[in-house]
Order: structure tokens, then C-alpha cells, then sequence
């Protein structure tokens, strides 16, 4: 493809995202197709011979986008949403087509001063602590997920707890990692890729009410650990936890890793994006005693899919962790000290130019545009609570601080299960489920940027008329 095919190529492939937006609110939200109707649709065997890209658009249509859910609908409301925007897109693109590695300052030295640029840029947006900037110990990396940012503020952690000798000996003691019984998944799987086994981790109980992990269960647990000789490495904290956006208490559980030298990790992978609002900071309460914190961007904050914010307080415990050096890396950028590696801060060796989709992001919104998308979020989901309180037959089953909604009808696990099965088979909405102490629960996050209070209303429309056929067949 020579620049000019490329650029009627690229034209169409704009007009046609364009049109996909345009027109997302006349598709069904999800698929309704049983497994394998992608795959069978698409040829056994690769072309042969080239084929023009509006071929490639024409399968889009017929085949791909029938088979989607459509995560940008504004009537989607599952999960937790995975924002993308045209500043955002705009800025992938240009990632893409400079296609520059920047694994090390030298290997593209914009790449790595402009994401260190971003990284403050966003610490001030959402008024991290100063120990998180790069003009201070700390610094900040855009990771691929929150995952990522778990596994490795967990190696630094180990590093950390073994004296500096995990980078040798590898794991040769008990280190165990603490979190909330309602932390996320991905911390299971980062203390087992770190090798702490599958009991490396203690879920911490949390209070039955706030559903916030309990300060003193969890002095209760390393206390008992230390009491056989085990090392306390981590402890996982969050702020918006993925089933119902419960805060833990980061000052009590901060005190405590202080008192025994344990690495506080806080994981607001989505939450975080609300600290963009000063009215919502309450929510990061505590968070000067981390020693690492990530948000994604990704999720609530107008920029595609992979981009988490990933910040430790002191960058040179990391870097320790997890450099290598070959000789093949070498360079005299590195040697005088005077540039940051981001190698050295993530798992692979290769990065692609995340931070320019984030530059264009906020150069697009200004802070004044990130706030209004959560403040419309965090308004939308409490107009919908509202009519949950206000309708006798449902219950709100958790707070709502930023804009999830966990709900049910008052009726049993069954009756809830095919609520919310009849409701996504209309096609309109797309909502998930969850359970709060033990029952069975819906989920409403509010988050593309294309939901309007008409669509909040008509999935309380769509619920309550749902929710009277099946009580009343
Ligand atoms: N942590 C929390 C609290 C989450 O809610 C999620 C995803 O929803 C994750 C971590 C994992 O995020 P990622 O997909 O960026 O790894």
C-alpha cells in the first residue's frame, strides 16, 4: 500500500467508524447469534491474491459488526465501561502509523519524555501526591491494564520485602500478598505469575455493610502470618471495587503498611478517573501513604482500550526490580543516568507510543471536558438509583458513589437472573450481574459518552415493563 493508496484507504476507513458511531443507537446492543456463526461465515483459507480494502469494509458490515457487542452503544451498560473517543482513535492512529519503539529514551526520545510529560500531567489532573511526579522519587508508566500494574508493583514489592534478593534467589520464603475478599481477580493471577502459589494471597474480610475491606482483619492477618514466620510483601487496596465500587479504607490500612514496611498497592482502575473531579476526591482519601497506584484511562475517561495510568512513589525500588541489561540495550543515553527506560518499569521490553492517544485526549476534553463526562456518569447513574428507591418491588443492594448502580428485584436469585436475560433480549440495553453477600444482583455502569438521560429512562422503562411480565405472566 503507497501513501496514496493509503490515503483513500485510510478516508473510507474513517467515514466508515464515523458511520459506525453515527448510527450505534439503531443496532442491538449485543448479538443475539449462537457461538461459531463468526467464524463460520469467514472463509477456511487466506486470499490468495490482494483484495481492495472496501471489501474488507463490506465483511465488516455483513460479517464482524452483526457479531459485536457494541461497547460504545449508549445503551450499554455492562461491566464497567471501556470508553473510546475521536481524539482518542486519532491519536492510536498516529501511534500506528509512526510505529516507533520506545522501550528506551534512545530508542525514540519523544516517546519516552512525552508519556513522562502526560503521566504528570495527569497526576495533576487527578491530584495524586506529590510523590508520585518525576520531579520528585516517583514517577509514572502507562501500563497495558491494571493487571499489569498489579503484577508489577507485586515484583517490586518482592524485592522490596527480600532485601533486595528475589532478583537472585528468587522466591525462597512465605511472601504473602492481602486483599479485600472483593479484590479483583487480576491480583490472584499476578501473586501466582510472581510464584507466591495460589494461597500467596489472603482475601481480607470487609465490612457486610460498606463492603470495604476490615482495617482490623486485616492487622489480624499479618499478625498471624508474621506469627510463623511468613513476609508480609503487599496489600492490594482499591478504590471502586469492580462488583459494587466499595472504597477501602485507604488512612487505616495505609497506617498499618506503614507500621510494618509492607508496599501499598491502590488499584482504582476505574474509579480513579473520577479524582478528575474535586468533588469526588473524598474517594482517594489516604492515598499519600501508597507505594503505587494505577487508574485506567481506558475505562472511564475517553481513551481506547490499553492505556492504564501505572505511578510509584520511589521509581528507583522499581527500576531495581526489573531491569536487565543486555549488551544489545546498551548506550550512553542510558549510562549517564540522565533519561528514563521505560523497559525497566513494565514487563516486556517493547512499548508502543500509548501516550500520544492521552495527548490528544486531554488536549481535545481540557480538564473542564474530562469532568463533565463524570459528572454526567456519576449524575445518570444517581438518576437511575432514584427510581430504583422510589419503586418498592426493587432494592438498591450497594452505595453508588460514581456511576454504577447495583440493584435487585426484592425476589429470589431465579426471578433476578431471568430479569436480566428478558431485559438484554430486547436488544436495546445491556446490562451484568454480580452478587452482594451471596444474592444475585444487577449491574448498571454508565460510561460511553454517548448515554443521555433518554436512555437511562428508557432502561428503567424497559426494566419495570420487564420486571411486570414476569411477576404477573
Ligand atoms: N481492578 C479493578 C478494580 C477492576 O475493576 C478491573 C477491571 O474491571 C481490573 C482491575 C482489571 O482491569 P484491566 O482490564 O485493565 O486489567
Amino acid at each position: 500500500m503507497d501513501p496514496d493508496e493509503f490515503r483513500r484507504a485510510g478516508h473510507a476507513v474513517i467515514d466508515w467508524i464515523a458511520d459506525y458511531w453515527a448510527t450505534l443507537e439503531q443496532r442491538p446492543v449485543a448479538p443475539a447469534d449462537p457461538p461459531g456463526t463468526v467464524a463460520a461465515a469467514l472463509p477456511a483459507t487466506p486470499p490468495t491474491a490482494s483484495e481492495p480494502v472496501d471489501a474488507v469494509l463490506a465483511d465488516l458490515d455483513a460479517i464482524v459488526v452483526p457479531g459485536l457487542t457494541h461497547w460504545q452503544h449508549p445503551g450499554f451498560f455492562g461491566y464497567f465501561p471501556a470508553n473510546t473517543s475521536g481524539p482518542s482513535l486519532l491519536g492510536d492512529l498516529v501511534s500506528s502509523g509512526l510505529g516507533v519503539q520506545g522501550m528506551l529514551w534512545a530508542s525514540s526520545p519523544a516517546c519516552t519524555e512525552l508519556e513522562t510529560v502526560m503521566m504528570d500531567w495527569l497526576a495533576q489532573l487527578l491530584d495524586l501526591p506529590q510523590r508520585f511526579r518525576s520531579t520528585g522519587s516517583g514517577g509514572g508508566v502507562i501500563q497495558d491494564s491494571a493487571s499489569s500494574a498489579t503484577l508489577v508493583a507485586t515484583l517490586a514489592a518482592l524485592h522490596r520485602a527480600s532485601g533486595g534478593r528475589w532478583r537472585d534467589a528468587g522466591i525462597d520464603r512465605r511472601y504473602r500478598a492481602y486483599t479485600s475478599v472483593h479484590g479483583h481477580s487480576s491480583i490472584e493471577k499476578a501473586v501466582r505469575i510472581a510464584g507466591l502459589g495460589s494461597d500467596g494471597v489472603r482475601p481480607i474480610e470487609a465490612d457486610p455493610e460498606t463492603l470495604a475491606l476490615r482495617p482490623a482483619a486485616l492487622r489480624a492477618a499479618i499478625e498471624a502470618d508474621l506469627a510463623v514466620g511468613e513476609i508480609p510483601a503487599i496489600v492490594v487496596a482499591t478504590i471502586g471495587t469492580t462488583s459494587t465500587t466499595a472504597i477501602d479504607p485507604l488512612p487505616e490500612i495505609g497506617a498499618i503498611c506503614a507500621e510494618y514496611g509492607i508496599w501499598l498497592h491502590v488499584d482504582a482502575a476505574y474509579a480513579g478517573a473520577a479524582a478528575v473531579c474535586p468533588e469526588l476526591r473524598w474517594s482517594h482519601t489516604g492515598l499519600e501513604y501508597a507505594d503505587s497506584y494505577c487508574f485506567d484511562p481506558h475505562k472511564w475517561l475517553l481513551t481506547g482500550f490499553d492505556c492504564d495510568a501505572f505511578w510509584v512513589a520511589d521509581r528507583g525500588e522499581l527500576v531495581e526490580a526489573l531491569t536487565v541489561l543486555p549488551e544489545f540495550l546498551r548506550n550512553a543515553a542510558s549510562e549517564s543516568g540522565a533519561v528514563i527506560d521505560y523497559r525497566d518499569w513494565q514487563v516486556p521490553l517493547g512499548r508502543r507510543f500509548r501516550a500520544l492517544k492521552l495527548w490528544f485526549v486531554l488536549r481535545w476534553y481540557g480538564v473542564e471536558g474530562l469532568r463533565a463526562h463524570i459528572r454526567s456518569g456519576v449524575a445518570l447513574a444517581a438518576r437511575f438509583a432514584d427510581r430504583v428507591r422510589a419503586d418498592d418491588r426493587f432494592e438498591l443492594a450497594a452505595a453508588h458513589p460514581f456511576s454504577l448502580v447495583c440493584f435487585r428485584l426484592r425476589a429470589d436469585d431465579d426471578t433476578n437472573a431471568e430479569l436480566l436475560a428478558r431485559l438484554n433480549g430486547t436488544g436495546r440495553v445491556h446490562l451484568t450481574h454480580t452478587r452482594v453477600a451471596g444474592r444475585y444482583t444487577l449491574r448498571l455502569a454508565v460510561g460511553s459518552p454517548q448515554t443521555a438521560e433518554r436512555h437511562v429512562d428508557e432502561a428503567w422503562t424497559l426494566l419495570t415493563t420487564t420486571a411486570d411480565e414476569l411477576l404477573h405472566p
